[in-house]
């Protein structure tokens, strides 16, 4: 088989498993009930109990109980003076959104997601530290990760889905769905401890685009290099886009979603589209969607800037030869080892640890060291 030919074959069939698999999968873990919603305007009246609400309303009687200011069970007595003062269908509201987050979630199948993500990078991290992570091992890794975390595990949680569904759901509803902003504050603990080290072999979606960007290089497909001051204003605009629909009760980024690539059947004709052009796309670029439009990538970028382990790089060693710049799929090796005042994002991926012909490449806790000036001068 020639070359081409061999990639095609991978690439298609690597979908092909994804696609398959997640819908076996979802299968097996059975669909959530659907979404309770509020159907017309509130009906109430002056002393009727959170039960009658209920009732009246449609609603299940924990939200009206709940809406009715009342926590802890028991239904009180309606009093128009006791409402919060933003009325009482945003509090139904709010209060009918954090029931439906409650309630689409499999809380086993998050469990089981975040130790397996315990146990899986508490594996790679110490290969990564002793340079062990390079060829077909990377490759067998985020081949693991994708069928581990996405196809197993599903599109829910991820990385990117504690920023963003926190920010849409916010927006609609002005509801804080606690858990969430718990497994939000477990992964930027993560990248505060190794850098972007969930994204880079945990996230079941830049797993997928890193896998297709190694297929692409196997295949000897150009890679194009974006700057990151371009990737990066992109990503930024894009937040903020993000940030102004949600207050206007929109969420721009679930039509388009591609971690339903893990969830099949919610797939939209858009979506299909989106994902197969982001896949294609991460042939030749590298991880796209983290790069340009990722709210975990911009929030996770941010709090790299005070991780402990990273790369790091030994100038007393360093022969200047520019091996790790030129094995760096992005941006981001060249200004380490420069120390430029911008550090774009990086993966972790260890590319640059296996290219460096003298050892001088290490991720390891401490702060970088800055080059002798006339390091990087051409003699
Ligand atoms: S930046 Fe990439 S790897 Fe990280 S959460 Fe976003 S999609 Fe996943
Ligand atoms: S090759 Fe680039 S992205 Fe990968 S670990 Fe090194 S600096 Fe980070």
């Amino acid at each position: 088989m020639n070359k081409k030919l061999k990639f095609l074959t991978v690439a298609g069939a690597l979908a092909a498993v994804v696609i398959a698999g997640s819908l076996f999968s979802s299968r097996l873990w059975g669909e959530k009930a659907g979404k309770a919603a509020l159907a017309g305007p509130l009906v109430y009246s002056q002393g009727m109990t959170a039960a009658q609400f209920a009732a009246a309303n449609n609603l299940p009687p924990e939200v009206a109980a709940a809406s009715f200011g009342s926590r802890e069970g028991g239904f009180h007595y309606y009093d128009m003076n006791a409402l919060p003062s933003d009325g009482l269908r945003a509090s139904v509201e709010r209060e009918l959104a954090l029931y439906n987050e409650r309630a689409s979630k499999n809380w086993l199948k998050i469990i089981l997601k975040f130790v397996m993500w315990a146990a899986f990078l508490l594996t790679v991290f110490p290969l990564l530290r002793r340079g062990l992570v390079k060829g077909a091992l990377r490759n067998w890794l985020y081949l693991a990760g994708v069928l581990i975390f996405g196809v197993a595990l599903g599109a829910d949680p991820s990385p990117m889905g504690t920023v963003k569904d926190a920010i849409v759901l916010y927006g609609q509803s002005g509801a804080v769905f606690l858990p969430r902003l718990k497994a939000l504050g477990i992964f930027l603990l993560l990248v505060v401890l190794a850098n972007k080290f969930i994204c880079s072999w945990g996230c079941q979606l830049g797993v997928l685009q890193d896998l297709y960007f190694r297929l692409g290089r196997s295949a000897g497909l150009k890679r194009w290099r974006l700057p990151f001051v371009f990737t990066n204003t992109v990503r930024v605009l894009f937040f903020i886009a993000l940030i102004l629909a949600a207050m206007m009760g929109s969420d721009i980024i679930a039509p388009v979603d591609p971690f339903k690539i893990y969830s099949p059947l919610a797939l939209t004709i858009w979506g299909a589209g989106f994902v197969t052009l982001l896949l294609a796309a991460s042939l030749l670029l590298y991880r796209p969607w983290c790069h340009l439009l990722c709210p975990f990538g911009l929030v996770g970028w941010l709090a790299e800037k005070i991780s402990v382990y990273k790369i790091k790089v030994d100038y007393a060693k360093c022969v200047a030869c520019g091996a790790c710049e030129q094995a760096c799929p992005s941006t981001v090796m060249g200004a380490i080892l420069k120390r430029d005042r911008v550090i774009p994002d990086c993966f972790s991926c260890g590319d640059c640890l296996a290219a460096c012909p003298s050892g001088a490449i290490s991720f390891s806790a401490g702060r970088r060291q800055r080059p002798p000036a006339d390091k990087f001068k051409k003699s």
